[in-house]
């Protein structure tokens, strides 16, 4: 009588519907029941609940329990009203104690006794060692009164659906229940209702796996597990039920990650061949280092790709001064000299402004063209970053929009609609974590009408093969394992400094002596000052500001030495002078924030010092990290933190210096992070609707689903079953919606 695609209006009502719609997006059949539970109760107590102190503050949380104790008291009297009652009810024997009050409460005393078994849900507050739900909306499930009550939006549900309330409070009469993702609104056995009206109408539901993989893998039924994930009484069979919709999501995935593949393979790309007698060769000779065997490769792999007629979407990932940088801009030379313009996002202007810098060096008279010296065969490279004048924009976009620039250079900036290209040939992304896919698509629509940009992204974050396989589905990889060779280990230590506060007074005499052998050092702070937002929740002591720091260092520790400060409040000039003078040697040591994160290169300097280094995640601290070591001196990496060694920040920080292992960190980093937060891709709206499927267990899953995708799509591009699963991940409403945010 119902299918899956079935607008859920015309199945359960309008009015059950509308809130269902209005506050978690649910339309369809297919919506409501991948509305899964969160978890079960089980007779008296809420499964994951056992742990209550886990709960947070404000949080809407889910109890079923039974009344242990019921106290009315009189609330204040107001004036010339009559005195009212208000109701504690304590619920189980819990620790710590939790209590329900209920104001206004007269008519509910005598519904409410000791021995009562209710849902109720509501926000959490912690009072006194007791956690209450004030005022929580509850439904009875058994009382020794003989009338049950319910909350008015279960009654709604009921009327709309014709069914007698009391029918559907019949469906409330077992042990278990699902406990769902609820709100005020729309609570958890309001879905629940809705869920029961829904199956008790639904079709079989059609299998959308073929049988042997279904075989293979040991899986349920999408009907039985559909079902099972929403009524099954044990947990043997939630557990089937799961490890089903876990293949649901993961092929949905791969679905949609497939599609855009073979999308892009039938797309035209423009074709480069390697040309023996411009830029490229050019470049080659004026390179002062050999490129090491894994740069050589790659390349090859390239150059390879940007010949052909198909555009290429490879991804380049490789440790922090590997040299990627080079390989981007042979491969882009390599376009120029086909007579095609190249795009290159960066994420901060600093990183922009550096990148130019070093290729108009490298590339001298090459870059030169219509000026004096410049070479015969010669491009130009042009900077487009958003802190500069209309008037500098403008010329810019000239000098882009006539082909005069073959190489640009940008941030965000870049993607604005104003900056049209002449000729785009090729898109490269720096620093890929910092950039979703909507804008590098963005980037490539500026090409001419049928072409689509060959794309290079890279990437020194390096990641975990199932999020290479997921979030970067879409792309080939290729991988750069060894530093060049010449380069000095980095030793890397932890300092808590309440243990130890000498330590921190050594790490500054430290920079001291490295300073007096001619090198440099970073000195990192976490935020600018207190208006700045502190990048993690706040736990421990107040994080020093950069400010603060800057001021301490130069009258105390560091006296006598060049500082310099930036940050990310500075103008685009006023860094692009701080960086100079630093690279220049004309400043010692650089107080900064994160601006400095990403790419920034100075081979000279050998010592950084993170201060509440608790506060950084895993894979930023490895990118702070590599901004030291690059040169031909030894270098040394100090975290320091005010928190204890045994805490779990300690306990990370010490193996953030225990490795210098780029894949052991980022492992390590999706198993503690949270799913949607993985290199802060939670932005793409993809992963967020990931319920079962985790990144960090799941990678036979995922493959097993890749490989099923791979041979269904060719056969059969068009599967309605499929469709269906990848339709949650390929929802482009909720992507622009983002990019409005
Ligand atoms: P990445 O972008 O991968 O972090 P870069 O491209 O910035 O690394 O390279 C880091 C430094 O190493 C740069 O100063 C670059 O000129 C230098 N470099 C690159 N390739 C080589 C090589 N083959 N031999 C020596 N130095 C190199
Ligand atoms: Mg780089």
């Amino acid at each position: 009588m119902a299918t899956l695609t079935d607008r859920l209006d015309f199945v359960i009502g309008r009015k059950s519907a509308a809130p269902l719609e209005e506050h978690f997006g649910i339309r369809t059949v297919n919506d409501l029941l991948r509305h899964y539970p969160r978890k079960y109760s089980d007779g008296m107590s809420v499964r994951g609940e056992g742990e209550t102190l886990d709960l947070e503050e404000g949080e809407h949380v889910t109890f079923v329990d039974v009344i242990t104790k019921a106290e009315p008291g009189q609330m204040r009297p107001q004036p010339g009203k009559r005195t009212r009652q208000y109701l504690r009810v304590t619920l189980g024997d819990r620790k710590p104690v939790i209590t329900a009050t209920f104001f206004n409460a007269d008519w509910m005393i005598k519904q409410l006794p000791v021995g009562t078994r209710l849902m109720l849900s509501g926000e959490v507050k912690y009072f006194r060692n007791t956690l209450q739900l004030s005022h929580p909306a509850f439904l009875v499930l058994e009382t020794s009164a003989t009338r049950k009550i319910a909350t008015k939006s279960l009654k709604t549900i009921a009327d709309a659906s014709g069914a007698s309330g009391d029918a559907l409070l019949a469906q409330f009469e077992r042990q278990f229940f699902p406990i769902y993702p609820a709100s005020a609104k729309v609570q958890s056995w309001d879905i629940y209702a809705c869920v029961r009206q829904v199956l008790d109408v639904l079709d079989p539901v059609p299998e959308t796996l073929p049988e042997s993989f279904l075989r293979e893998n040991d899986l349920l039924s999408e009907d039985a597990a559909l079902r099972g994930i929403h009524l099954a009484e044990t947990d043997v069979q939630r557990e089937r039920a799961r490890e089903r919709l876990t293949f649901d999501e993961a092929v949905g995935l791969q679905w949609g990650l497939v599609a855009r593949r073979y999308g892009e393979l039938t797309e035209a790309g423009p074709p480069a061949p390697l040309r023996e007698d411009g830029l490229v060769t050019g470049m080659r000779e004026r390179l002062p280092f050999e490129l090491t065997d894994g740069q050589r490769e790659v390349l090859a792999v390239l150059s390879e790709e940007l010949a052909g007629t198909r555009p290429m979407n490879r991804m380049l990932q490789g440790e922090v001064g590997s040299g990627k940088t080079v390989i981007s801009v042979l491969a882009m030379l390599q376009m120029v000299d086909a007579g095609y313009q190249c795009a290159m996002l960066a994420p901060t202007e600093v990183l922009a402004a550096q990148h130019e810098r070093s290729m108009r060096q490298i590339l001298g008279p090459l870059a030169a063209a219509g000026e004096l010296g410049g070479a015969e065969s010669a491009t130009r490279i042009a900077l487009l970053t958003g802190s500069m004048t209309p008037q500098q924009k403008r010329q810019v976009r000239d000098e882009v929009a006539t082909g005069q620039a073959g190489i640009v250079i940008g941030t965000h900036a870049l993607l604005q609609d104003a900056v049209e290209f002449h000729n785009l040939g090729m898109v490269v992304v720096d620093e890929q974590h910092r950039f979703g896919v909507e804008q590098r698509d963005r980037l490539r629509a500026k090409a001419r009408g049928g072409v689509t940009p060959h794309l290079l992204v890279m990437t020194a974050t390096p990641i975990p093969r199932t999020v290479a396989l997921t979030i970067y589905g879409d792309l080939e990889t290729s991988t750069l394992r060894e530093l060049p060779r010449g380069r000095q280990p980095i030793t890397s230590n932890t300092i808590f400094v309440s243990q130890h506060p000498t330590w921190l007074d050594r790490a500054w005499a430290r920079i001291v002596e490295e300073v007096r052998e001619g090198r440099q050092a970073y000195v990192v702070a976490s935020r600018i000052d207190e208006s700045d937002k502190p990048q993690k929740e706040e736990q421990g002591p107040p994080p020093v500001t950069v400010l603060a720091l800057y001021d301490r260092l130069r009258s105390g520790p560091l006296a006598g030495l060049r500082l310099g400060l930036m940050h990310g409040r500075l103008s685009g000039e006023e860094k692009d002078a701080v960086m100079s003078a630093f690279r220049a040697g004309e400043i010692d040591v650089l107080v900064c924030t994160t601006v400095i994160e990403v790419g920034v290169d100075v081979p000279n300097a050998t010592v950084m010092v993170v201060m509440d280094a608790d506060r950084f995640g895993i894979s930023q601290l490895h990118q702070l990290r590599g901004r030291i070591g690059r040169g031909s001196h030894p270098s040394l990496c100090l975290l320091a933190t005010r928190l204890p060694e045994g805490s779990k920040a300690g306990t990370r920080l010490k193996a953030v210096a225990g490795t210098l292992d780029g894949f052991a960190l980022a492992d390590l980093d999706l198993r503690e992070r949270r799913e949607g937060d993985v290199l802060g891709l939670h932005q793409s709206g993809t992963l967020g609707s990931l319920r079962f499927l985790s990144l960090s267990e799941h990678l036979e899953v995922i493959l097993a689903a890749r490989e099923l995708c791979e041979g269904l799509y060719e056969k059969d591009p068009h599967n309605r079953g499929m469709a269906l699963l990848a339709a949650q991940f390929v929802e482009t409403d909720r992507v622009e919606y983002l990019e409005k945010a």
